[in-house]
């Protein structure tokens, strides 16, 4: 059976060994994330943001590195891999709620996708396969709960995305170690605009926001755009339907296919 990866805007059958080498990786994540959080707890506490900084770059270049998408953007790539033979989307449980031993909302959300899903099937007995309708369904309960949709790569390398997760800034690692050092996220497509005439001041969009962008001054909302990086949360959650989302015109797509998505379910699935 094919297993497939991202090329530009198609999908192609992957490398022989990338399904061994990331199955090797998910094997060994818990043990890397746990060092990492202590590393990261360290310098924080030391004051050493720039070592950290520069530590969170360096690692960045072979760990796996995130794209922030909205849940609308979750949902069509996982229709436009709806195209293939045999669903590549399996389900396990959050790999830093299990590594750091806490819990907090859905625990079972880490979506492995195309060539991770077998990759995940190999290194955890802990998964469970999802159609495509599965996992739209579980998207949405996600968005709900307030969660950050992030498509996942390791070497910064579109070919080498291989899991959607849903991240936070209270347990997740990767949040945690980008609000600390930068060098984890990269923006989405999207960025949000606010009309602050239709602002009920409800401050809702300060809460929802994982990246502190958003503000109250003077009981009216504030946005820092340089801190949205396009997860769609305050937009979806806004009372007075204030803020929306519009495409980000410097926007450098670093692993969400975007051609792949534009071209929905017509898209050639090369093997
Ligand atoms: S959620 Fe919407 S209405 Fe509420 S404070 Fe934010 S922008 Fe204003
Ligand atoms: S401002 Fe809104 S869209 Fe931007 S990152 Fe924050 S919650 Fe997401």
């Amino acid at each position: 059976m094919a297993h497939h990866k991202l090329t530009g805007g198609n999908l192609m059958e992957a490398g022989r060994l990338q399904i061994p080498l990331t199955s090797f990786y998910i094997g060994i994540e818990p043990s890397v994330i746990r060092l990492l959080d202590k590393t990261t707890r360290f310098f924080v506490k030391v004051k050493g943001r720039p070592v950290l900084a520069i530590l969170s770059r360096l690692l960045g270049r072979l760990l796996p590195t995130g794209e922030v998408i909205t849940y609308e953007q979750a949902t069509d790539f996982i229709d436009a891999i709806s195209v293939l033979e045999n669903t590549e989307i399996t389900v396990g449980p959050c790999i830093c709620q299990k590594a750091l031993g806490k819990r907090n909302g859905t625990y079972v959300k880490d979506l492995f996708v195309l060539y991770g899903a077998e990759a995940f099937r190999r290194a955890d007995d802990d998964h469970r396969d999802l159609t495509p309708e599965e996992a739209k369904a579980l998207l949405h309960d996600l968005h709900e709960e307030g969660l950050v949709p992030s498509f996942f790569a390791c070497m910064h390398s579109k070919g080498w995305a291989y899991v959607l997760c849903h991240c936070e800034k209270e347990i997740c690692f990767p949040m945690r170690a980008h609000l600390a050092a930068g060098g984890v996220f990269s923006p989405g497509p999207d960025i949000v605009t606010l009309d602050k005439d239709k602002c009920t001041g409800c401050g809702i969009c300060v809460d929802s926001c994982h990246f502190g962008a958003n503000s109250m001054v003077n009981g009216t909302s504030a946005v820092s755009l340089s801190k949205c990086y396009g997860c769609g949360l305050c937009t979806s959650s806004c009372t007075g339907e204030a803020r929306t989302m519009i495409k980000r015109e410097d926007y450098r797509n670093q692993y969400y296919p975007i051609e792949l998505v534009g071209k929905g379910s017509t898209s050639t699935v090369a093997s």
